[in-house]
């Protein structure tokens, strides 16, 4: 009896995953990178500018990509 090992061939999905999830973290939707606050605090400052100079209502998040901090649309 040839014991004959089956499905060899497993698709694969295409990575989608988490790098891609890490990925969006730090880039911005046009491209180019986000800007990346080393500390949370400077994250915070900066947010609380931009609510102030031009009503942008941002949370910091930690980018699991870099490292560092971006500021993100709030989403509900
Ligand atoms: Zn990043």
């Amino acid at each position: 009896m040839a014991k004959a090992r089956r499905g060899g061939k497993r698709s694969r999905p295409p990575r989608s995953g988490d790098s891609g999830d890490m990925a969006r973290e730090h880039w911005r939707a046009d491209g180019q990178p986000k800007t990346r606050f080393p500390t949370q605090t400077e994250a915070n400052r900066s947010s609380l500018r931009l609510r102030l100079e031009e009503g942008a209502d941002l949370d910091p998040y930690r980018c699991r990509y870099c490292d560092g901090w971006h500021l993100g649309n709030r989403q509900s």
